[in-house]
Formats: structure tokens, C-alpha cells, sequence
């Protein structure tokens, strides 16, 4: 080797030293931070139109880490959509909560791999409290296994091919090792409100689309009790706390009771909606989701933990770490915890530092006041659209408000103009056929001036429509 020569890893020695780089972007997150709740909460044009500048061929030599993040806060930053602000409603996104964004910073320095004990041992014991600490705070059967993942689409992912390969077990095949050629028919069985992931993980999991038997769901979303098929041993039944459009939530009571007779395998699909479990005022709602044999939450939704936090948790542990284990039945559990034998994934990041993060600030008291609060201000936001002459199409049993004007087109022109404004972003969606917009109150910042100015912009729009 040229030892004249100063090559590329030269450099990043020394920028890997160079404190002022990490004070820079310091600066340009505390810049951010400072006007989010000033910038449009959606783009405008030009911020968009300026992510052009990014799509150029990957030049041959290293760039100044200082012009590297300077290019991210001058055209990337412009571009974000301020869902750390006080009046984002879209989809079902959560803000973040302050000791969870520093937490991040923070472990964000250490990059930690959360695959296994031995990769990091403050990982592995932090996912041992966590698990813990959320099982007993939703309220889930003593020693049910969390695995700390991505989202709620790979938590169910993980619980659907649990709950797949235990039933198939129970009736002597492995799906492991002999896969699913020759293997018993399981029948799936989930309502007409399901969300598209629960679809995904299915077609991943050679379940299949077509094959399943869809019960009919009441006029807010949830399922007809009285409708759920006969179900037996070889039956994968999803039910749903918190349905994506409508907030609504599933049965449990009586429908996990009639599974549970027949030997089927229920998983919740509870992202958003089975946080209701943390609050005595909201956990009629998930009345007997303890029933269940699995469930998919999210942290970064109602929780207001970063991205990416989702979580699995299944009851039946063996069950949950055989079908994502290669080692088949041979599952030795170590006395420390190893993260990737929860998880699809063997190198994680650590995620759990965060969620760790967001728990500890918050305390028990601490989340569930947040649950309510988002509630109480859904409750007042559709209050305060109906005054405005919106008709509002659900039960605002959550956090979760559908809300129309005159017809389809109306409402969408209405949506359009709202998003447009800058004041606040929702997006649309399809109810019973028609259009509406959909409001997702998910965010501890939100507050009520912010409702009132969003609100303003709905009259305005509707004003604009309608003249
Ligand atoms: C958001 C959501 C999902 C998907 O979760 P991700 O974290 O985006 O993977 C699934 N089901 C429901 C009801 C949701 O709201």
C-alpha cells in the first residue's frame, strides 16, 4: 500500500472525529424544529419541484460531508411533510414525542445491531423490559412473546405465519420442513374492513386472496358478530382493533370465545386502535382482545414513538419463534434475550431505545392521558365539523373521523382545497361506496387552536364548493 497516498478512509477517520459535522446538523435539525409548526404541513410545488437537484448520476469522488447534509436541509428538508406539527391528520401517522426523538439522536451515535444479545446487550435487555412493560399495560396474557419490528405489516406477517404453521402442527405437519405443497387447508377467515396488509401477509404466506371467506361488517366497519362463519381447528381468523377508515373495533368478546371453542387462531390487527387497552376510560372497546393468540400494534402511531416501531406479540411463544427461526423445533432459548428470534429480521437497528425512550417519559399515567387526549380532541375536531355543516359518517369511537359533503364530487373538491391550503393535511378515502376525507387525530401536538384553524380551512373549502 502507498502509504503517501491519503485515500478515502483516511478521510472518513478523520470526519468520524469531526464534532462541528454532528454540531452542524444539530443546528439544521433545531432550525427545523423551530418552524414546523409555521411551514405549510404539506409541500408546495416548489418545494417538490426542487427534489430534482437529487436525481443526478452518483459522482465518482467523495463529497464534503458538510455539503452532503447542507443538500439535505436545503432541499430535502423544504420537501418534508410537517407531521411533527400540530395539524397533520393524515392516514394514521403519529408526531413524535420529545424524549424519543432525543433518545434517537442519542443511540442513533451508537448503531447498534439488535439481532442478538451478544450484538448488543442494552438492546436485548431493553426488549426484555419493553415486552413486559406492554404486555402488562395492554393488558395481554402473562408471558406473551413481543417481537420489535418494523410496522404492523411485518408484525402480522410474523403473528399470520405463527398462527398458520401452530395450527398446522396441531394437526401433524410441518410446514418448516415440508413446506406447503402437501399441507392440510387452512381457511382464513377476516372482515370485509380489513386493511391491505393483512391481504399482503397472506399472499406471502401462500394463504392466498381469493380463498377467503370475508365476514360482512355493520354500518361503522366492524364485524357482524352474528355473521362470523363456523370455524374450526384449521381456521386463521383477523379481527381488528381500530378499523383504518372508521376507528370501529370487532367483537372480541364473543367472537374470540367462539374460537377459542373450535381451536381456531385469532390475531388482532390492532396498529392504531389496541391502544385503547392503556385507558380505563376507552378499554370497553377491546373488551376480551385478551382472548386473542396474536396481535400487531404500532408504537409510531398512537404511542408517538418514532418510525420505525411496530410490534408483534403472540401469546404461544414456541409458536412465534419456530416459525421464524430456521432451526425448527430445536429452539433453544438463551438466559439472554436474542431480538432476531422474534423477528423476520437478524440485523436490526436498535428501535427499542426509542420506544424504551417514549414508554419511560411517559409513565402508565403517561400514555394513557395521551389515548384519551386524542380522543377528546377527534371528538371535538367532528364537533366542530358538523357545525360547519360537514357531515361526519362514523361514530368517533376513537381517534378516527369520515366526514362528507353534499356527494362525492363535493367532497373531493372540498379535500383538495384543504390540502392545498397548507393550513392542515388528511387525505380521502372510499366509505359505503362514496367519497369522504379522513381525519386521523394521532398526534400529542395537535392541540386545540390547531383544530380551529384546520377547521377554519374545512369551512372555507366547503364555502368555495358549495358558494
Ligand atoms: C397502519 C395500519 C397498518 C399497517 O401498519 P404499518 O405500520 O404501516 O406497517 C395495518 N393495519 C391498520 C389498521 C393500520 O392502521
Amino acid at each position: 500500500m502507498n502509504k503517501n497516498v491519503s485515500s478515502v478512509c483516511d478521510r472518513l477517520r478523520e470526519q468520524a472525529t469531526d464534532y462541528a459535522l454532528m454540531e452542524q446538523a444539530k443546528e439544521y435539525a433545531l432550525e427545523y424544529m423551530r418552524g414546523v409548526q409555521d411551514r405549510p404541513v404539506f409541500p408546495e410545488d416548489e418545494a417538490i419541484s426542487g427534489l430534482e437537484v437529487f436525481r443526478e448520476p452518483l459522482q465518482e469522488e467523495p463529497s464534503d460531508p458538510y455539503e452532503v447534509i447542507k443538500r439535505l436541509h436545503e432541499s430535502a428538508s423544504p420537501a418534508t411533510v410537517a407531521q411533527t406539527g400540530g395539524r397533520y391528520f393524515g392516514f394514521v401517522c403519529g408526531g413524535i414525542a420529545p424524549a424519543a426523538l432525543a433518545s434517537k439522536w442519542l443511540s442513533d451515535t451508537w448503531d447498534q445491531n439488535a439481532g442478538m444479545f451478544v450484538m448488543s446487550p442494552a438492546a436485548g435487555v431493553l426488549e426484555d423490559v419493553c415486552e413486559k412493560w406492554l404486555v402488562d399495560l395492554l393488558g395481554l396474557p402473562e408471558n406473551t412473546a413481543a417481537g420489535f419490528v418494523g410496522g404492523s405489516c411485518t408484525a402480522t406477517l410474523c403473528a399470520l405465519a405463527a398462527g398458520r404453521n401452530h395450527l398446522l402442527e396441531q394437526l401433524g405437519y410441518d410446514a418448516g420442513k415440508s413446506g406447503l405443497f402437501g399441507a392440510p387447508e387452512i381457511k382464513v377467515v377476516l372482515g370485509e374492513g380489513a386493511h391491505s396488509t393483512i391481504y399482503k401477509s397472506l399472499s406471502l404466506l401462500g394463504l392466498g386472496s381469493e380463498r377467503i371467506i370475508k365476514i360482512p361488517t355493520d354500518d361503522q366497519g366492524g364485524v357482524r358478530a352474528d355473521a362470523v362463519p363456523e370455524l374450526d381447528n384449521r381456521t386463521l381468523l383477523i379481527l381488528q382493533a381500530g378499523n383504518v377508515n372508521s376507528g370501529a373495533y370487532d367483537d372480541f368478546e364473543s367472537i374470540c370465545k367462539k374460537a377459542k371453542a373450535a381451536g381456531a387462531w385469532v390475531h388482532v390487527d390492532g396498529a392504531f386502535g389496541l391502544w385503547a387497552a392503556a385507558s380505563e376510560k376507552l378499554r370497553h372497546l377491546v373488551k376480551g382482545v385478551e382472548l386473542a393468540d396474536s396481535w400487531s400494534i404500532d408504537a409510531h402511531k398512537t404511542l408517538n414513538a418514532p418510525y420505525d416501531n411496530g410490534i408483534v406479540f403472540c401469546r404461544n411463544r414456541d409458536a412465534l419463534v419456530k416459525a421464524l427461526q430456521m432451526s425448527g423445533s430445536y429452539i433453544v432459548f438463551s438466559e439472554n434475550r436474542d431480538g432476531m428470534i422474534y423477528t423476520l429480521d437478524m440485523s436490526r437497528r436498535g428501535r427499542i431505545f426509542e420506544l424504551w425512550a417514549t414508554l419511560k417519559s411517559l409513565g402508565k399515567r403517561g400514555v394513557e392521558e395521551l389515548v384519551n387526549d386524542l380522543h377528546d380532541k377527534a371528538v371535538y375536531f367532528a364537533a366542530a365539523l358538523r357545525d360547519k355543516g360537514f357531515q361526519i359518517k362514523n361514530d368517533v369511537c376513537f381517534n378516527q373521523i369520515l366526514l362528507s359533503l353534499r356527494d362525492s364530487d363535493s367532497t373531493e373538491r372540498a379535500l383538495k382545497l384543504v390540502q392545498d391550503s397548507g393550513e392542515c393535511w388528511c387525505g380521502g378515502s372510499k366509505w359505503e361506496g362514496q367519497s369522504v376525507i379522513r381525519v386521523s387525530v394521532c398526534s400529542y401536538r395537535t392541540t386545540l387552536e390547531d383544530i380551529d384553524r384546520s377547521v377554519a380551512a374545512f369551512a372555507l373549502a366547503r364555502e368555495k364548493v358549495l358558494g
